[in-house]
């Protein structure tokens, strides 16, 4: 037993290899030759377990439990040479304590923010763009769960909580979002163009704000309390009303209804 072997044992000290089970969920993040089954990575001995997952493309917001050698164990882990890690998918419906559930949108999600809006989902969106640290701010200061597709901007540990949007389709988008977090629906009952509550406004009140067409055709009008915006059964009720049914029929209908 000489030299040979106490080398093999030094190396294998420092640089652990691990063997690694991605779920089939965060596949997409990972590079394809880690997409099937088990395979062998060599880690660097002192990096945590949450680090070596995140350096592989995975997002820990997408992450739920670890198992390592079929037991969950805390990201802050280092791996030793010879675990099996097994990285989960996050479970859905996630629940998210510390806050009333409530949502940051990145630049690039403004339709999923007026379809979230539409269905009363608390969804906070600038349309211009102010920059991942102060996305990552706002996440932390309104405690909103920021939503992007932005693997970077999900990264930042300033942020309250966050949630990979796994699709660019916004339909796609609005199931994503709605099936992962399962939030109260109450449709019709925030403003689609700032997020703000809508009360129920008297047709004297804002007829000043009515085109003539509008004034006559319509009774049943809703106001925003934050920017005043006048809403009314009009043009593209219908469509929005399809978007609103299909979303309150997939979430059970558990709605609270109003309008
Ligand atoms: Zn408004």
């Amino acid at each position: 037993m000489g030299g040979p072997a106490a080398r093999w044992h030094a190396v294998g000290v420092n640089r652990p290899e691990i063997l690694l089970t991605v779920a089939p969920e965060l596949r997409l993040f990972v590079p394809s030759e880690r997409r099937e089954g088990r395979t062998a990575l060599r880690t660097d001995g002192t990096s945590t377990l949450g680090h070596v997952v995140e350096s592989l493309g995975v997002p820990l917001t997408e992450v739920g439990r670890l198992l390592v050698d079929g037991r969950e164990t805390a990201v802050s882990h280092v791996p030793r040479d010879g675990e099996s890690v097994e990285v989960c998918a996050v479970r859905r419906p996630q629940r998210v304590p510390g806050a009333p559930l409530r949502f940051l949108l990145d630049v690039h999600l403004g339709t999923l923010a007026r379809r979230l809006r539409l269905l009363g989902v608390d969804a906070a969106y600038e349309s211009t763009d102010i920059g991942d640290p102060a996305l990552a701010a706002r996440s932390a200061a309104e405690r909103r769960v920021l939503l992007s597709r932005d693997r970077g901007l999900l990264r930042r540990r300033e942020n309250w909580a966050g949630a990979f949007v796994y699709s660019d389709r916004p339909d796609e988008q609005l199931r994503d979002v709605l099936g992962r977090f399962a939030p109260e629906l109450a449709p019709w009952t925030r403003c689609t163009a700032c997020n703000g509550l809508l009360k129920e406004a008297e047709k004297g009140t804002v007829e000043e704000r009515l085109e003539g067409g509008t004034r006559r055709t319509y009774d049943v009008f809703a106001q925003c309390t934050a920017c005043g915006r006048v809403y009314w059964q009009g043009a593209h009720h219908a469509r929005l009303e399809a978007v609103v049914d299909a979303a309150v029929r997939e979430s059970g209908g558990a709605a609270t209804r109003h309008g």
